[in-house]
């Protein structure tokens, strides 16, 4: 970071603000040795969780094995639940690179139905599926005449341990759910029985997590894809690992209700792992824990868990960013010392105001100017705090957005081998999706930046990054069709 210059109203910073800023400024370093940390200390990380279940990082396995070729050919449906909307698509994959065609439908979760016991939640869904088909159905489909049913991928944002493709069991709720008598079933078996009552001639052949559903949606543009990775409200990556790799694995273990496998793998099969990445570092052995990520854990609704998740995803970057001002303002550094009953509430700053300040490159940031003041009911009173409040924000977004890198960086170097095999022609390919990704240009800048110091600056000519962001969709579509094809287990 460069020294503080001369302020816009030819001002200086007193000593103190100096001094408090140097103090934050070394409470979100995020210097080149942590960045090899987090890269030793997510290897080690990745190895246990393939070895043995329960462990910080879960590593869980897809039951989806090798990436996809581009050739995919095919028609089926896509359901995305995770969060405030479900969404219903029908896909068709035209067997191209990245072609096919698009249509769906989005419902709105009434709050009662997040509560609600777990078969109104999936009626519901399957009401919605429902009326999809009543709109976009082949009229044999709509009379069930057709003579398969047709087929769905599942993309279900929520902890599950998949025992097949089409079956995992639900681990927990999260995101404002809790839907009683989900916990420990089978999801897939929840929605094809609500499906079933119904007389809707649809099976649920894959299930997978977004950050899978990312990375298939990419191998449908680029066969040479590694990974899939989200930065939006919360932070996850899926990869390809070497099954010889995955220890803790059983492919022959056999799950009831589970269809049986339907290929044999060898040691050099690719599955695609969902990593959970959230939680690495959960112990705190490999990054420091500042004075701000401590109170943001212990006030949060899952302390100690999902701390790496907390050091870089949207949900808590405003969050961090409101604790380091609210401290700037009780020692009167900032704001003439003046709180505000907004900057005491926990979470009113979305991560999109830091954006906009940080993105803001006119010396006051004119454009978030208005936002803040709003946001927290306070105004500016001189170039000072405009000062402050950026360089407090450019920090909490630097750190997390070289953390983000590092990770990133992390899992292609567990694959060198295939980096290895890779050309500037054909490069490896990482889908990311996600609004701070997408969004956030200086978080994406850094990010990259990081990345970069991660894998070197020679490997970077075989390293593509690619904004992915149908992977619910297009994803869920691949994967299903994938199985039908039999390369799944
Ligand atoms: P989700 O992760 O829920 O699928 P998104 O990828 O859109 O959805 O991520 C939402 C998160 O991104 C929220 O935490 C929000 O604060 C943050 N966000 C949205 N827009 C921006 C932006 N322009 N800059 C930075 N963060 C943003
Ligand atoms: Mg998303």
């Amino acid at each position: 970071m460069p020294p503080h210059p001369t302020l816009s109203d030819g001002s200086c910073l007193s000593p103190a603000q100096v001094q408090a800023l140097e103090h934050i400024e070394n409470d979100f370093r995020a210097a080149p040795e942590l960045l090899q940390n987090i890269v030793r200390g997510m290897h080690k990380a990745m190895d246990l969780g393939l070895s043995k279940p329960d462990q910080t990082l879960a590593m869980l396995p897809s039951y989806i094995v090798g990436s996809a070729t581009g050739n995919e050919k095919g028609r089926c449906l896509a359901l995305d639940l995770g969060g405030t909307n479900f969404r219903v698509c029908e896909v068709l994959l035209l067997g191209q690179p990245g072609q096919y065609t698009m249509q769906q439908k989005k419902f709105k979760i009434p709050h009662t139905l997040k509560i609600a016991p777990a078969t109104q939640l999936f009626s519901f869904i399957a009401d919605g599926i429902h009326s999809f088909l009543e709109e976009f159905a082949t009229p044999e489909e709509r009379q069930g005449a057709s003579c398969s049913a047709i087929s769905l991928g599942f993309t279900f944002s929520f902890p599950v341990v998949q025992r097949a493709l089409n079956y995992g069991e639900l681990l927990q709720w999260n995101k404002g759910f809790t839907n009683p008598g989900a916990v420990g079933k089978d999801v897939v078996g929840l929605l094809q029985d609500a499906l079933h009552t119904r007389g809707i001639e649809v099976t649920v052949t894959a299930l997978l997590n977004d950050t899978v559903g990312a990375l298939m949606a990419c191998s449908y543009h680029y066969p040479n894809t590694v990974m899939g990775a989200i930065l939006g409200t919360g932070s996850n990556t899926a990869y390809m690992e070497r099954m010889s790799r995955i220890t803790k694995f059983d492919p022959l273990a056999v799950t009831p209700g589970a269809s049986a496998p339907k290929r044999q793998v060898c040691g050099e099969d690719e599955m695609v792992i969902n990593m959970e990445w959230g939680a690495f570092d959960n112990e705190g052995d490999v990054i420091p824990y500042n004075r701000y990520d401590r109170m943001l854990d212990v006030n949060s609704t899952n302390p100690g868990c999902q701390m790496f998740e907390k050091r870089i995803s949207g949900l808590y970057l405003g969050e961090i960013f409101r604790l380091a001002i609210l401290d700037m303002v009780r020692l009167k550094l900032v704001f003439n010392g003046k709180i505000s009953c907004a900057l005491e509430t926990p979470y009113v700053l979305d991560t999109s105001v830091i954006s906009t300040i940080v993105d803001d490159a006119s010396p006051d940031f004119c454009e978030g100017t208005p936002v803040v003041e709003e946001k927290l009911g306070l105004q500016f009173t001189c170039a000072a705090d405009r000062y402050i409040v950026r360089r407090v924000a450019t920090l909490v977004a630097y750190r997390s957005a070289r953390f983000a890198g590092a990770a990133l960086g992390a899992v292609v170097l567990r694959r060198d081998d295939r980096l290895a095999r890779s050309t500037s022609e054909e490069p490896l390919t990482l889908g990311i999706d996600g609004s701070l990704y997408e969004h956030f240009t200086t978080f994406r800048e850094n990010m990259v930046q990081s990345f970069r110091e991660t894998v070197g600056e020679d490997n970077m000519t075989k390293l593509r990054i690619v904004l992915t962001k149908d992977g619910s969709g297009v994803g869920a579509a691949v994967a299903a069709i994938m199985n039908r094809e039999g390369k799944c287990l």
